[in-house]
């Protein structure tokens, strides 16, 4: 709980830093709650500067990918 940081599971960048809410897994990232956001957009895909694709956008949130992130609180 609390901000966490969401970095790519390829080169270590920092994708997001996110208001967390609850326990469990981060499937989603809800933009509403992305306080810093580094990632590139293309199209629906949401991707690394490395070109690793960490999520889609759903629109109102970001639904990840899980093998392609690592979260630190
Ligand atoms: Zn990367």
């Amino acid at each position: 709980m609390g901000i966490i940081t969401v970095r790519c599971a390829k080169c270590g960048r920092k994708i997001f830093k996110y208001q967390k809410m609850g326990k469990g897994k981060l499937w989603r990232c809800w933009k509403s709650r992305i306080i810093e956001d580094y990632s590139i957009h293309d199209g629906d895909e949401v991707r690394c500067e490395c070109g690793n694709v960490i999520g889609v956008d759903k629109g109102g949130y970001i639904r990840l990918r899980q093998s392609a992130i690592i979260i630190r609180s």
